[in-house]
């Protein structure tokens, strides 16, 4: 019982440490400015790990905000994350992959 309570504590730390406000409906990932692709198949995985998708940019200046690739409607769990011609599931607007395309009239 001692070790699933630390467990957990491991489990929630970072959300604790960003002072992220968990709410009913809302994923951990989601609560600590992820975008949950926990539904996501193996394949699907795959294809993002393939293309090196990242929530954070090690870019500055690229980022799905800037991304031709962006779709202009959110995804299914809104907020920061919306959805990619080329990635499935849901991309946050400060990540980035290797299929970065400057948007025409964006920064990069
Ligand atoms: S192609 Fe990559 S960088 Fe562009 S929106 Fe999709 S995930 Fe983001």
């Amino acid at each position: 019982m001692r070790r699933r309570r630390a467990l957990r504590y491991l489990l929630l730390a970072p959300l604790l440490a960003s002072g992220a406000a968990w709410r009913p409906g809302v994923s951990l990932a989601q609560a600590q400015g992820r975008c949950d692709a926990s539904g996501l198949s193996k394949q699907e995985r795959q294809q993002r790990d393939a293309l090196e998708y990242v929530d954070r940019s090690p870019h500055p200046r690229q980022t799905c905000g800037n991304c031709m690739h962006l779709q202009p409607t959110p995804a299914k769990n809104g907020g920061p994350c919306k959805a990619c011609s080329v990635l499935p599931g849901p991309v946050h607007m400060e990540g980035w992959c290797t299929a970065w395309v400057a948007r025409i009239g964006g920064a990069g």
